[in-house]
């Protein structure tokens, strides 16, 4: 059994998510997204798919980093320096961050 950070619950199923080399315990997706989706700062709804990244600041999407003023950035991402997506990079990228 584990307890959700959030939430106290404690549940058979509840998993483990590692940020920045921090453990953290959630019985359900909602409360992780709680604990740890970056807020976008525009619209300041919780970003919970890929996001994208301007200036060390994380947009819900390319429409809010652009009215925010960060216009370099392009929604379909075909050149994989246009724009920095959040998310599994090493998967996406095939490399190990050395
Ligand atoms: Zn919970
Ligand atoms: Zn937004």
């Amino acid at each position: 059994m584990a307890t959700c950070e959030v939430c106290e619950n404690e549940y058979d199923k509840a998993f483990e998510v590692v940020v920045a080399g921090k453990h953290h315990t959630f019985d359900s997706f909602e409360c992780a997204i709680h604990a740890l989706a970056p807020v976008c700062p525009h619209c300041n709804c919780r970003i919970v798919g890929h996001g994208v990244e301007a200036d060390g600041q994380i947009y819900c999407c390319v429409h809010c980093a652009r009215t925010a003023g960060k216009t370099q950035l392009k929604d379909r991402v075909h050149r994989p320096n246009s724009a920095k997506r959040v998310g599994p990079r090493a998967r996406e990228r095939g490399r190990t961050g050395a």
